[in-house]
């Protein structure tokens, strides 16, 4: 049973709201009045409570910033035009999470901290969330290691905060990506499935270099031989060839299991589009570029949503696309799109009413 109220709650004297206007506000700048907070000591979640967003005081010794453990997620939240509001599957964020805090020994969080916790505050800052077509609430819960001292070891204590961050169209122009045959973002046995911060320090060195051929992002490549492909920056990636849909398979444990990924798996199946999640490697993305099967390319997630890739570079080979011609990828955005902002009926259950 998910409470909208219950947790004690400190409110600002005055919304930040009334200095901000809420459109087109660039991706993860500003936040909202107010953060949920809990935290974790002596085996049990404590004190959790709503609170003015606010900086916190940390010592230098904060476990996290040596040793790691600090996991995330990412969530939307979408206004209809109703007035009525809705998070898009938060429950699948929320196992998610868990999963990320098991592979990085951290305590789980309970349901009702994280669910009624967001809710809650999802409640109180309402408002925040634009009602303008492609805009949304992002979501960030992050939990991470509290304990001051130093010595590798998993802490014994930990905090868990949700902020909000209003926010409009993101990556929205088509990208060029570079596959990436140097840097390795994840193994079998690694912690690629998991939302855990060190996964992006690990990956900016790639990314930074590509920015500098002039590309926007890298997809990232198996470690051994840099050809199986596995994901593109904080998105999935999905081949359209010869009318099937392909994307990397999650079994390995290499890429993580996009929420945005799978609600697209299942449509493109709606759309009667074949769907296929298995290794797939880039010689056969090449052959199929040249023989004219490779229709498109896009990532997928809950960020950008559906972001068209319009080059891919490996090495020598450059892959063009002319995205103004494709239709898989704008369709299955398009249906995505209907669902959060509730113009269709939301026949897969995916929207979590406010
Ligand atoms: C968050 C993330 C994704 C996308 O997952 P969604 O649940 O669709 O937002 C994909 N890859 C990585 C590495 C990510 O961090």
């Amino acid at each position: 049973m998910i409470k909208t109220s219950g947790f004690p709650v400190t409110k600002v004297a005055e919304s930040k709201l009334n200095s901000l206007s809420l459109e087109n506000i660039p991706f993860g700048k500003y936040f909202s009045d107010h953060m949920f907070m809990a935290t974790y000591k002596n085996g049990a979640w404590q004190d959790p409570q709503i609170l003015p967003y606010q900086p916190l005081h940390i010592e230098p010794s904060l476990a996290a910033l040596h040793y790691g453990q600090a996991i995330f997620e990412g969530i939307k939240a979408y206004k209809h035009s109703s007035g009525e509001a809705f998070i898009f599957r938060p429950y699948d964020n929320f196992k998610r999470f868990n999963l990320s805090a098991e592979r990085m020994c951290m305590p789980e969080v309970p349901e009702y901290i994280f669910m009624d916790g967001m809710h809650q505050l999802l409640a109180i800052d309402k408002d925040w969330i634009p009602a303008k077509a492609e805009h949304s609430l992002y979501i960030r819960p992050v939990m991470f290691a509290t304990d001051v001292a130093l010595g590798v070891r998993p802490s014994e204590t930990y905090a868990f905060i949700i902020m909000l961050s209003p926010t409009g169209p993101y990556y929205a122009k088509p990208m060029k990506i570079y596959v990436e045959e140097t840097y390795t973002r994840a193994v079998k046995g690694g912690v690629g499935f998991a939302k855990n911060a060190g996964n992006y320090g690990g990956s900016m060195m790639a990314a930074k270099k590509a920015n500098e051929l002039g590309y926007d992002q890298v997809l990232w490549t198996d470690a051994i031989e840099h050809k199986w492909l596995q994901e593109v920056g904080m998105m999935n990636v999905v081949f359209i060839i010869d009318n099937k849909a392909i994307t990397p398979s999650l079994e390995e444990g290499t890429i993580l299991n996009g929420v945005t990924r799978n609600s697209v798996l299942v449509l493109l199946q709606e759309m009667g589009i074949a769907v296929e999640e298995r290794k797939i490697n880039i010689d056969e993305v090449i052959a199929a570029y040249k023989n004219g099967t490779l229709q498109e390319v896009f990532g997928t997630g809950t960020a950008a949503t559906i972001a068209l890739i319009k080059e891919l570079r490996y090495k020598d080979e450059q892959m063009l696309f002319d995205t103004e011609k494709w239709k898989v990828a704008p369709a299955v955005r398009e249906k995505l799109n209907q669902i959060r902002y509730g113009l269709v009926p939301d026949v897969h259950e995916w929207l979590y009413k406010i």
